[in-house]
């Protein structure tokens, strides 16, 4: 018998919905984000850096429907799989125009094998329209929202020049639950001055909330970046590989046992990672934190108290 799985994992969810194996075909469709562009600020979050978004296909000089057969013969070939999610993942993905957005995101139409749909947008470019016409794809794929959301106080948001405020998020949470979209925001552990008992808030937020799922990241400087000024400015707290176990296992703990965990790592190439160099060894990571949570003998979603 296998052993029961510590926290509910993307890649088991995939295996019972489709029944077949996955791939995630990550694209870049030359959107642009208006806290870059001069909209809400030109300097974007103080982490974001787009160097580091990790597709082999994913490149806007590339046309999109380019990209999707790229990713499908890759995912294809080295994976053997046999249905394909394509995420638009690279910058705001829903900030342009009904149209623009109807046009790109057909683009899907046109592969027998795309399953699933997968949008990574900003909480604060969103209405009802854009909801209806995400969630007018539903009816052939499986639609998925994920709302950058990264820690639910304020003052860190302003902090990291989100230019948005929890409430925003809220807004769109509570717009996008309830229709046949699933959402997942995305939450940064180890922000600058965020406390431990914050982070934690932020788990307890997310149960309350119970979205279907959640990718964790852990907070890392990434060269050229504002973050790293501010890191060489003001030496905020970088965390080791051990304190990091126990800030993401108290996470997970907090959690609702059945919101699915989409990530928990990052990526960044070797060459723009300044801080943690823990980051570098993903597989490890994974390996270490399951013989982690297996030994302390703890599963996610042990310490939600039903809201
Ligand atoms: S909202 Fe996303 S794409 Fe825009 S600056 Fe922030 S992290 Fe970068």
């Amino acid at each position: 018998m296998f052993p029961k799985a510590r926290y509910k994992k993307f890649s088991d969810y995939l295996k019972e919905r489709f029944n077949e194996r996955v791939y995630k075909v990550s694209v870049d469709a030359g959107f642009s984000c208006p806290n870059k562009d001069g909209k809400f600020s030109d300097e974007g979050c103080i982490f974001c850096d787009n160097r580091t978004f990790n597709a082999y296909f994913g490149n806007q000089r590339i046309p999109i429907k380019e990209q999707i057969s790229n990713g499908i013969k890759f995912g294809s070939s080295r994976y053997r799989a046999k249905k394909f999610l394509v995420y638009f993942q690279a910058n705001t993905n829903t900030y342009a125009s009904i149209d623009e957005l109807k046009k790109i995101y057909d683009s899907i139409n046109e592969f027998d094998d795309v399953a699933g749909l997968m949008i990574g947008t900003r909480p604060d470019c969103i209405d009802n329209e854009i909801l209806d016409l995400i969630e007018s794809y539903s009816t052939k794929y499986e639609v998925w929202l994920e709302y950058g959301l990264q820690s639910m106080h304020d003052q860190t948001l302003k902090l990291v020049n989100r230019n948005h405020t929890y409430k925003d998020f809220l807004k769109t949470y509570n717009l996008t639950k309830n229709r046949n979209i699933k959402v997942c925001p995305h939450v940064i552990l180890g922000l600058p001055h965020e406390t431990t008992a914050e982070m934690l808030e932020t788990a307890k937020e997310m149960a309350r909330l119970k979205p279907d799922a959640i990718k964790i990241h852990p907070l890392h400087i990434v060269k050229d970046t504002n973050l790293e000024k501010l890191y060489k400015e003001d030496k905020f707290k970088m965390y080791s590989l051990g304190e990091y176990y126990d800030l993401l296992i108290n996470f997970l703990r907090y959690l609702h046992p059945e919101t699915i965990i989409a990530r928990l790592t990052a990526d960044c190439p070797r060459k723009l990672l300044i801080e943690p160099q823990w980051l570098e060894e993903k597989a490890r990571f994974i390996q270490l934190l399951d013989k982690e949570m297996d030994e302390r003998g703890i599963f996610q979603g042990d310490l939600y108290k039903g809201m």
